[in-house]
């Protein structure tokens, strides 16, 4: 099979997916709290156990700070996680009606859940906008979940016009059971390769995981248990493919929308202009540099990096420091890079 571009060696795209692929969905981590324990749990320690709420990396404590950084990276989508978001039902509700409140009803929400939910509650969801939901079984019922309440609820979800889905990650299973029920609800299966994290790393080598290699933090045969899949509606999502190519497309999204006019925006999405500390406007000003090419701040100035470059001897004469930074897009950015001239 062959790799498409989107990362996949299947040719099924969920419509949560294709946004995902260009980076415009942006990603509500709900709630921290899960009643779950699974041994491959990649959330993070920070976040994990805690009734905490982030809108990619934004730390949410109002609704404007969502619609904010929904805004900032030109969102056409959302994607709701967690933990568990169901167990903060009331909250998930709210949320999915002030994005299609804000941002109309073509703005895609999908749901991840590791519960089956009923009728009720899928008809309440459907109600305020979801457009998706991704069912997460526990493994231990993936070979008989056409005798659990999963197909229930997956069926039921189907009734009420969600699309509908399974994620889970790339083990070694029987999966007929559920590739069958699938096909009753023309329905997805997504499987997400299986990844070495800060917060699962020794459950996965205490059941006998291991890398593929150093530079990934993917499983061996991971992949290839999704390759050995056959069906309609498959979706493979790989490890790299996530780091690599989601953020960097929603890092580009939001750096067009935050960079200023003499930042250069790079294909990694970062941000790289220079920094000048000291007493250097009137040289930048003697230059010819026009105003809309620099910008004044409390201890530096900033401007293009190219100005920088090609003025770092003089400035440096009058005993200024000049560098080049590279940031990330977002709000008060991460510094990725600084270069001293
Ligand atoms: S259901 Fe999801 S959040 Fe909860 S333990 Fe499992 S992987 Fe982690």
């Amino acid at each position: 099979m062959e790799k498409d571009n989107s990362g996949s060696f299947f040719n099924y795209l969920p419509e949560g997916c294709r946004l995902c692929c260009t980076g415009s969905k942006m990603v509500l981590f709900v709630t921290g709290l899960c009643g779950r324990n699974c041994f491959y749990c990649p959330v993070s320690n920070e976040r994990r156990g805690k009734d905490i709420i982030f809108a990619n990396e934004r730390l949410v404590e109002k609704d404007d700070d969502l619609i904010e950084e929904a805004v900032s990276m030109d969102a056409l989508g959302t994607g709701i996680t967690g933990g568990e978001p169901l167990l903060r039902l009331e909250r998930v509700i709210n949320y999915i009606k002030l994005l299609k409140n804000r941002f109309g009803s073509a703005h895609h929400i999908h749901l991840y859940t590791a519960h089956a939910p009923t009728k009720v509650v899928l008809e309440s969801l459907r109600k305020a906008g979801l457009d998706e939901i991704r069912f997460h079984p526990p493994p231990d019922v993936w070979k008989n979940i056409n005798h659990t309440y999963y197909r229930d609820s997956i069926l039921a979800a189907h009734r009420t016009g969600l699309s509908t889905g399974i994620e889970i990650p790339s083990i070694a299973s029987d999966f007929s059971g559920i590739l069958s029920l699938l096909l009753e609800v023309d329905g997805f299966l997504n499987m997400n390769e299986l990844e070495f994290s800060e917060t699962n790393a020794s459950e996965l080598k205490k059941r006998g995981f291991v890398l593929v290699d150093d530079d990934s933090s993917a499983v061996l045969g991971s992949k290839e248990v999704a390759e050995s899949i056959t069906g309609n509606k498959l979706r493979f999502c790989s490890s790299g493919f996530k780091d690599a190519v989601q953020m960097r497309e929603r890092f580009k999204r939001i750096a067009k929308k935050s960079a200023r006019y003499f930042d250069e925006i790079t294909d990694d999405g970062t941000l790289v202009y220079g920094v000048v500390r000291g007493k250097c406007l009137e040289i930048l000003k003697e230059a010819g540099v026009m105003e809309d090419m620099y910008s004044v701040l409390d201890d530096s100035v900033e401007t293009a990096a190219w100005i920088a470059e090609d003025l770092a001897i003089e400035l440096k004469k009058t005993g200024c420091s000049v560098s080049i930074i590279e940031r990330y897009p977002m709000k008060n950015g991460m510094i990725a890079e600084m270069t001293p001239l």
